[in-house]
């Protein structure tokens, strides 16, 4: 439900107060930064790129218990496993993704082709979850910039139903709902950001945050292992294209959630899996957050107090360098 014209409506409750950007570029007792010890005891290594390491308190591990207690009547439980990743974007504390060059994102994101690849060759993962959560307003109070990976032996709800859909439109249409959604998006043009030769960045017709954007390559790939040079970089250069504007929206860290969505890695059918990298920012203003609440939670249909066209005009407009390089 979009209802826009109640955006000014005034507002009393509680605000999310604006996150110091002065932060030093090594903390001695950050558990991310190089050569730093963990909580575990492991150090990490002097690394001067990306870092990857086993999470040291995994929500998922192989140990998870198997002999599960019997629920009874209709509940069934089973035993989640798998591996949690961290992969360090910098060894330095400091930046954030949006500030990192176009060489070190197209290095993360072959960082994440590799872990990608690793992780699917093992029969007993069924998917593999790349996702960052960014900002105190998410949770994150080590400001390092990173994210996680969930192998897990089983597939992620909106994976899942993401796959079904995008099965049950090849089925119907003989198309990709991907490749539809990116013709319907072109065909209107509003709601995109940036385009480039392979790669596409949007706001969709469907959004459900504020700032709700997802970025995709224009051709269909299960995952991101499979895109080309050329690809990886267009797909950094339209990834950088957002993250800075994001950044420049309210020269402010922009807090968000981003979430790799690729094909499960079971011995599923995903031919009409088109991968995508999805943000839900939680702010729809500069220190307001979107609340869930009856509509959300209590019905389960969003309730947009904005449009997504006036959404992504706003995003359109902001400048392409990021506020902290224009003012050196
Ligand atoms: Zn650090
Ligand atoms: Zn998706």
């Amino acid at each position: 439900m979009v209802a826009a014209h109640r955006q000014n409506r005034p507002w009393s409750g509680e605000t999310v107060a604006r996150e110091d950007p002065h932060v030093p570029n090594y903390v001695a007792d950050c558990y991310l930064c190089p050569g730093n010890r963990r909580v575990s005891g492991a150090q990490n290594d002097k690394y001067e790129r990306t870092f990857v390491f086993d999470n040291d308190h995994p929500c998922v591990g192989f140990d998870a218990p198997q002999n599960l207690p019997v629920s009874g009547g209709l509940y069934v439980s089973r035993p989640a496993t798998g591996i949690a990743r961290v992969v360090c974007y910098s060894p330095r504390h400091d930046v954030a993704l949006a500030e990192l060059d176009l060489l070190e994102i197209q290095n993360l994101l072959r960082v994440w082709q590799e872990q990608y690849v690793e992780l699917r060759g093992r029969k007993e993962i069924a998917h593999v979850l790349i996702f960052e959560n960014r900002g105190e307003v998410v949770g994150v109070s080590n400001p390092h910039p990173h994210c996680q990976i969930y192998a897990t032996n089983f597939v992620f709800k909106t994976i899942e139903t993401e796959a079904r859909a995008g099965g049950r439109h090849l089925c119907e249409t003989g198309r990709v709902l991907f490749q539809d959604i990116i013709e319907a998006e072109r065909a209107d043009g509003r709601r995109i950001i940036f385009e480039n030769e392979f790669a596409i960045v949007f706001l969709p017709y469907f959004a459900r945050y504020a700032y709700e954007v997802f970025v995709a390559p224009k051709t269909t790939h299960p995952s991101i292992a499979c895109l080309s040079d050329r690809e990886v970089i267009d797909f950094a250069r339209a990834l950088k294209s957002i993250l800075v504007r994001f950044e420049n929206l309210w020269q402010m860290p922009f807090p968000y959630v981003m979430t790799l969505h690729q094909a499960p890695t079971d011995s599923g059918d995903y031919a009409g899996f088109h991968f995508h990298i999805e943000f839900h920012p939680p702010l729809r203003q500069p220190n307001l957050l979107k609340y869930l609440a009856g509509p959300e939670i209590g019905g389960g249909n969003f309730l947009s107090d904005t449009a997504p066209e006036e959404k992504a005009a706003e995003l359109r407009a902001q400048p392409g360098i990021h506020y902290k390089s224009r003012s050196m």
